[in-house]
């Protein structure tokens, strides 16, 4: 329409309509937006591509858990529940029981006949590892775990021993420091 504008057929520009509608203010906001992206393009990403391109971890990181052995294959964990027990977030459950001359899990009078942890309460603080008089329980540096359901998300022995007969995978190649 005449009189509204430049554009033929048109009215003024969305630009020029902004600027009376907001006296400048929104257009200058745009500009500085446009300003903040503006000054981002030289710099180096921070994203990477996910999962083609793993995240470097920090030296300190702590991710899955994993129950060691002794060289002989004995299993360190006593079944003393002090890991348990230092558990902020209540995510372990162990159930000792007594060794046999004949059934010999570990080298101290029990084995932990059940080791599970709930992952998904789990908070990464370290304190069980701290905890464990015998150094049996460790943090791996392992983080890519996702699952559709709770229930899988805990832990138990089978999938926590390291070295365990017939399972899918060794915990303890996941990393440790
Ligand atoms: S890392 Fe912390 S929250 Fe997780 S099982 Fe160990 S003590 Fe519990
Ligand atoms: S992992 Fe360590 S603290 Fe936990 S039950 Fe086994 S020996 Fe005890």
């Amino acid at each position: 329409m005449a009189g509204e504008g430049a554009r033929p057929g048109g009215g003024a520009s969305w630009l020029a309509r902004l600027w009376r509608a907001t006296g400048g203010h929104a257009a200058v906001q745009i500009a500085r937006g446009m300003l903040t992206t503006i000054k981002h393009v030289p710099k180096r990403p921070v994203t990477v591509s996910y999962p083609e391109v793993k995240p470097e971890l920090g030296s300190r990181w702590k991710g899955l858990h994993y129950l060691a052995r002794y060289e002989n294959g004995l299993e360190r964990c006593v079944g003393c529940s002090l890991c348990a027990l230092a558990c902020p977030a209540h995510c372990i459950t162990v159930v000792a029981a007594e060794n046999r001359d004949d059934a010999r899990f570990s080298p101290g009078e029990r084995y932990a006949r059940v080791y599970d942890i709930d992952e998904l309460r789990c908070i990464f603080c370290g304190l069980c590892v701290l905890a464990c008089p015998e150094d049996a329980i460790r943090m791996t540096r392992k983080y890519d775990f996702a699952y559709s359901t709770r229930e899988q998300f805990v832990y138990h022995k089978e999938q926590l021993l390291e070295r365990a007969p017939g399972a899918a995978e060794d915990p303890s190649a996941w990393g440790y420091d």
